[in-house]
């Protein structure tokens, strides 16, 4: 399989499962500033793949209000919903060279292919390496992992390593409900953009391992990455929708939202910009966006240097 040689970019993933959450605007604005500092495309991509948990309509509220924002993208947005045929491929190469399996496991196959932290299903112990161990017919196909450490090195959260026998075990490519899984789709995506500088949240940390794993199956190059830390509710766990009401931008409360994102991301925010139209914070910010108060990592200063 061959993908496209592209420009340098970045990148910003929303999944449209519900509104845009600070959180979230914390997550576009870091891979916005440090993709523009370092001279890059920025792109937006809807991670609409897991189509039980769409809601209809969110996509394009959230396409919406980034534009308000100020927000820019060198590119139509890439809908995750449409780009079956180009998952098909790659899981497709990774079957002729007999790395996948299919799996009739139910034991949480699709939560073991789940992006965030805590939807993590159990350390996949291999039922059906050789062969599917049940007679279900819809099956799954998982990805052998190696028993050998992945290491990278995160540009705020420094060297990791993990070693994705022990840890994660084969992981689900293909859902036995007929989606493609997250860490495939979002391998696959990223190369077919040209994405070589991804800044998200934390919550992905976990699964960067797989992705670079997949990248090395596929020949190819991974990104560089950069983890932001997490904005956390008062009792401990990440903003999002779990969280109702509490964080979601919308136009009126937008200038407030981006404040605090800009404060949240360490960046001395001039008090004369108070009520700003959060287009004009933006502005500020894509002039005054100072990385290394991120708290940057030694092993990560490619990541975030900016280019001369
Ligand atoms: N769509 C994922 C999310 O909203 C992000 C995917 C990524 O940045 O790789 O959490």
């Amino acid at each position: 399989m061959s993908f496209p040689a592209q420009p340098a970019a970045g990148r910003f993933a929303p999944s449209p499962t519900g509104p845009l959450h600070l959180g979230s605007l914390i997550a576009a604005l870091g891979s916005y500033l440090i993709a523009r500092k370092t001279g890059r495309r920025w792109l937006l991509r809807i991670d609409d793949l897991d189509r039980p948990r769409v809601v209809a309509g969110a996509a394009d509220g959230i396409i919406r209000l980034l534009e308000e924002l100020g927000f820019a993208w060198d590119a139509a947005p890439v809908w995750q919903s449409q780009r079956d045929a180009r998952y098909t491929e790659a899981l497709q190469q990774l079957k002729q060279e007999g790395l996948v399996y299919p799996c009739s496991c139910t034991r949480k196959d699709v939560l073991a292919s789940a992006p965030h932290a805590g939807e993590e299903g159990p350390i996949y112990p291999g039922t059906c390496r050789s062969g599917p161990a049940g007679s279900r017919q819809q099956l799954a196909w998982r990805l052998r992992v190696a028993r050998e450490p992945i290491s990278f090195c995160d540009g705020l959260n420094g060297n990791w390593q993990q070693n994705l026998e022990d840890e994660i075990g084969d992981f689900v490519l293909f859902r036995s409900d007929g989606i493609f899984a997250y860490q495939l789709a979002t391998v696959v995506d990223d190369l077919d953009s040209g994405i070589d500088q991804v800044v998200r949240g934390a919550d992905l940390l976990g699964s960067t391992a797989r992705q670079i794993y997949l990248y090395r199956l596929l020949n190819q190059k991974s990104p560089e990455y950069t983890h932001l830390p997490l904005l956390l509710g008062s009792d401990g766990e990440k903003i999002s929708k779990r969280h109702s009401e509490v964080g979601i931008v919308t136009a009126e409360n937008s200038s407030e939202m981006m404040q605090l994102a800009l404060l949240f991301l360490n960046q001395p925010f001039p008090a004369g910009l108070a009520g700003a139209p959060a287009a004009e914070m933006l502005n500020w910010a894509l002039l005054a966006f100072d990385a290394s108060l991120l708290g940057q990592e030694d092993c990560g200063l490619t990541a975030l240097q900016e280019k001369r």
